[in-house]
């Protein structure tokens, strides 16, 4: 039997599995869900079980091998086809800043030796894009999709690409201006249709296939997004 925790949701109608690499395997079941019944479930799923687990063991080297990323020398943010330059510039400081300019140049000055420091000041810099070019962007789709919603923000989450609360606020990961625009344009989809079905029900992917009759082929590119995404922006 693989070892697993049991997470029990006054939400979820029936049993679920979830493998990441910081919970491992959590079985989310509803709310008083016979336990016993666990281990049978366990063996019908093994298969499962198994792709899931190399899945992670495959992202948890991914993760320890990785060396510290040094500051990019170029920025591309697919989502809104811009691509920056960055331009580093020593100073006798202790802290380091970024400006644009207009000609698509960032320039990062200060104690550029610190390689922490010039990673976040580029990340608030990419935050600071993300505000001005996602937010509206969200608020048109929602639109087009008739689905409102009460409040957004940016977030920068290692992996969580989108949520939305019960109060109908979403909030968007700034690193989404590094996908291709039409996974953006989907998870915007499937975060505003959380405004009408806050679960994963087949009722939810109906509302999600209508508004995006693409939604199968973008939901199996979102699994392996994170290849869009520079270690940079992550450290
Ligand atoms: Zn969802």
């Amino acid at each position: 039997m693989p070892k697993f925790s049991i997470r029990e949701s006054k939400r979820a109608k029936r049993v679920s599995l979830n493998m990441s690499v910081r919970d491992g395997l959590v079985v989310v079941v509803p709310h008083g869900f016979d336990h016993r019944k666990i281990p049978n479930i366990l063996k019908q799923k093994q298969s499962w079980i198994e792709n899931a687990r190399r899945r992670i063991k495959q992202q948890r080297n991914l993760i320890e091998t990785k060396p510290a990323a040094t500051p990019p020398e170029k920025i591309h943010l697919q989502a809104i086809s811009k691509e920056y330059l960055v331009e580093y510039k020593p100073l006798i400081t202790h802290w380091v800043e970024a400006t644009e300019n207009g000609n698509n140049i960032i320039l990062v000055s200060g104690a550029i030796s610190k390689h922490n420091l010039c990673k976040a000041v580029l990340q608030k810099w990419v935050r600071h894009k993300a505000k001005k070019h996602l937010l509206p962007w969200l608020k048109e789709i929602s639109e087009e999709t008739a689905l409102p919603f009460s409040r957004s923000t940016v977030r920068n989450q290692r992996s969580r690409w989108g949520s939305c609360s019960k109060q109908k606020n979403i909030s968007i990961n700034q690193k989404l201006l590094f996908f291709p625009e039409h996974l953006v344009r989907y998870i915007f989809i499937h975060e505003l249709c959380h405004t009408v079905h806050l679960n994963h029900s087949a009722a939810f992917w109906a509302l999600v296939g209508q508004k995006e009759p693409n939604f199968k082929q973008y939901k199996k590119e979102i699994r392996t997004a994170s290849q869009y995404i520079p270690v940079w922006s992550n450290d």
